[in-house]
């Protein structure tokens, strides 16, 4: 696997936010959003190892956590080593609880009552919404979540056709790109709509920490 890099934080956003989560970063991406805030993930100049689901597995271990996210990049370009990867985590451990952040361009080929995951949809604004794959919204389950990160009106009124279009199992959050938009102009949105199945979050570790820096 080519692993960027491994850490322990709190999820930052979605279900389990605010609790501790082990990071697991899987080098490169398939797709160039124009508001990306983790391109060390990819491209020729990144800075990556390349180590065995065991090694990979053994570094997870240490950290004794439960919640596991594995993000990128994109990490399903590394998909049949993340099935590896989960499954060998589970035998080792049924503890574990593993949500892999996927950027929306591909559909898992696989399930596995331990793994869920988060859509990223890229909204017009990402200038990546091109490469999105509508089926998506089929496969997710009620455990997956669908995030759509705005930019501005154009874009939730955007989120606003594509949930009316794709009806899906899968729980909506939508979540500002940071200071591109007010949370407020969000939450006026989703009463004008009455979007009653739409969650609006905002990433805490921007307010934590640096709100430029790296996302988790
Ligand atoms: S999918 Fe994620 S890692 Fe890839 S360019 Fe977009 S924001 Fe960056």
């Amino acid at each position: 696997m080519n692993v960027v890099e491994i850490f322990n934080s709190i999820d930052g956003e979605g279900r389990r936010q605010g609790q501790l989560t082990t990071f697991l970063r899987l080098h490169d991406c398939n797709i160039r959003c124009s508001y990306c805030d983790t391109t060390y993930s990819y491209g020729p100049d990144s800075d990556y190892d390349t180590m065995t689901v065991e090694e990979v597995v053994n570094r997870i271990e240490a950290f004794k956590n439960h919640r596991i996210t594995i993000t990128g990049g994109e990490p399903l370009l590394q998909e049949y080593d993340v099935i590896d990867l989960v499954d060998t985590l589970y035998e080792r451990n049924c503890y574990y609880d593993i949500n892999i952040e996927t950027n929306g361009t591909i559909v898992p080929s696989f399930y596995r009552p331990y793994v869920w995951f988060t859509y990223d949809y890229k909204m017009p604004s990402s200038l990546a919404e091109e490469y999105m794959d509508l089926g998506i919204f089929k496969v997710a389950t009620e455990a997956d979540l669908i995030k759509f990160v705005v930019s501005s009106e154009n874009d939730l009124d955007r989120m606003h056709q594509i949930l009316a279009d794709n009806p899906t199992k899968g729980q909506i959050y939508v979540s500002p790109v940071w200071g591109a938009i007010e949370g407020a102009t969000i939450v006026e949105y989703m009463i004008k709509h009455n979007l009653q199945d739409v969650r609006l979050q905002l990433q805490i570790h921007k307010f934590i920490w640096d709100p430029n820096a790296k996302g988790v």
